[in-house]
């Protein structure tokens, strides 16, 4: 049996800001989309923490049992500068700047991207579509959206008129935004906007001449507005309406917004019935962002080359600080608390270790039954992964009272212990087991011995053996001191 079925699983959602049963558009299958990066720059840490929680998301879902098709785009056209529909495309940006074709800066970044989406132990999407494979589909839900009168055309634009559509739906339904108060609150347009309206947002906007990304429409050349290319490529794929639409908490307003009113005004239909938002990686208590310079890069953090990391981490101890946070919970990046993730880390790989040389008893002394419930329990209240990970330590504490002979488990328990543990540490949680300490514990065991070797030496008078170790170990690096307590040993 599927374990979907008994283990019921409950998202906050969103939309209803509410914590509420996952129930499935079709029982056993679950349709998942998730904003992917603009690229034209190379992803930061802030970035991967959305990707991760959502990764983590699709992992434990698979886990369930459940058939997922995951669909995490790329935005290779159409995101603007400016929320406002204002300032030049991000890619054509960096394209005439670099003097490069926007199809290489697309290449570059999205290679990137995968690069460090493969550092980090992600599970490919199901489809990773783009933005400028999909400008057909872009169009006809333009002309659909203008034939019901919810779109007006202007110069070679279409802007979605927010007003008219907000007279029989509710635009700021996710937001929680009050259209009435929002017009109220701006300032009237100030003549050089072809907008009805401030909120109105683009879903074509005419190309200037030195637009570089420019394709055909009925409405001239032009190029997509950003929030219309989720719309079509999440509908193409997982149907009118889905399961669940991710993204980070800053695409709640407008993009998220905006998706939501595309897709209702062109099928009739709310397009998604779970919104999930992840919260935000810091830095200094300031968001991580591109545009600001706050941000730490993959590379940087792997390599050690950042001002404010002591020393290199492996990715996968990144990954498993960032899910010691709720994904809801804003969560603030610094070198301590990464190295108090790398403790910890350390600490679950070592048990995970000596898993296999554990033995089995005639009885069980410990409650395995319940120990595995709680980890699924925390896990399916909304995928609370700093509780499963407290109490996988707690699955720490048993390994440690096993090998001691302090508890013991029978076979058939032993064997369902370390199914549950790999299972969660590695399937869902997506951890990989690298041995850093691992190998400089073992370092320090072998120095330890020449260090004994050269004691013994000392002892029988062999100044030359004695001497010989201390000055093979100094040309290695390794620096002996002789104090009255014996010999220590530095690393240079
Ligand atoms: P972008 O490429 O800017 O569209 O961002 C890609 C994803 O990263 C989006 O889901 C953003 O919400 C998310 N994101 C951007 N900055 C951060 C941050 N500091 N922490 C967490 N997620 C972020
Ligand atoms: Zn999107």
């Amino acid at each position: 049996m599927e374990l979907y079925k008994s283990q019921q699983l409950i998202i906050y959602n969103s939309l209803s800001n509410k914590k509420e049963d996952f129930v499935p558009l079709t029982e056993g299958y679950v349709g998942m989309y998730v904003c992917g990066p603009t690229v034209y720059s190379n992803v930061h840490l802030g970035n991967v923490r959305t990707f991760l929680s959502f990764d983590m998301i699709f992992r434990y879902f698979k886990h369930l049992g459940y058939k997922v098709r995951y669909v995490r785009n790329i935005t290779d056209a159409g995101h603007l500068e400016n929320d406002a529909d204002a300032g030049e495309d991000r890619i054509a940006k960096k394209a005439r700047l670099e003097e490069l074709e926007p199809m290489e800066v697309v290449q570059q970044y999205t290679v990137d991207f995968h690069n460090v989406l493969n550092e980090f132990n992600f599970l490919p999407p199901s489809i990773e579509p783009t933005a400028t494979g999909h400008i057909v589909e872009q169009i006809e839900i333009i002309k659909t959206i203008l034939d019901k009168r919810l779109a007006y055309e202007v110069n070679g634009s279409v802007y979605f008129d927010v007003l008219k559509y907000n007279e029989s739906e509710h635009y700021g339904i996710l937001s929680g935004r009050n259209i009435e108060d929002a017009i109220h609150n701006t300032r009237a347009l100030d003549g050089q906007s072809e907008k009805k309206n401030p909120q109105d947002f683009a879903l074509w906007k005419r190309a200037q001449p030195e637009h570089i990304m420019r394709w055909p429409s009925p409405w001239g050349v032009g190029f997509p507005g950003w929030h219309l290319e989720c719309t079509a490529m999440s509908t193409k794929y997982l149907g009118d309406q889905f399961d669940i639409h991710g993204g980070g908490m800053d695409l709640k307003f407008p993009h998220h917004e905006c998706e939501i009113a595309q897709a209702q005004a062109n099928k009739g239909v709310t397009p998604v019935r779970y919104w999930m938002h992840g919260n935000m990686l810091t830095l200094n208590g300031k968001k991580m962002a591109k545009s600001t310079g706050n941000n730490i890069l993959p590379g940087e953090l792997i390599s050690g080359n950042n001002d404010i990391l002591s020393k290199p981490f492996a990715a996968t101890v990144a990954r498993f600080f960032m899910l010691q946070a709720h994904y809801r919970s804003i969560l603030d990046f610094s070198n301590d608390a990464l190295e108090a993730a790398e403790r910890g880390y350390f600490r679950l790989m070592n048990a995970v270790n000596a898993l296999n040389n554990l033995r089995s008893s005639d009885t069980s002394s410990i409650d395995l039954a319940a120990w595995k419930q709680q980890c699924y329990d925390a896990m399916n209240d909304d995928f609370n992964t700093p509780i499963l990970i407290a109490h996988l330590f707690e699955g720490v504490k048993y390994i440690n009272q096993l090998k001691e002979g302090k508890a013991t488990l029978t076979e058939a328990d032993l064997k369902e212990f370390k199914e549950t543990i790999n299972a969660f540490i590695f399937d869902v949680l997506g951890l990989e087991n690298v041995s850093v300490q691992d190998t400089s514990d073992k370092l320090s065991g072998v120095v330890e011995m020449l260090v004994k070797m050269r004691d013994d030496a000392r002892a029988n008078k062999d100044w030359a053996l004695s001497d010989k170790i201390r000055d093979e170990l100094q040309t290695l690096g390794i620096q002996l001191k002789d104090g009255k307590d014996g010999t220590t040993f530095s690393v240079n």
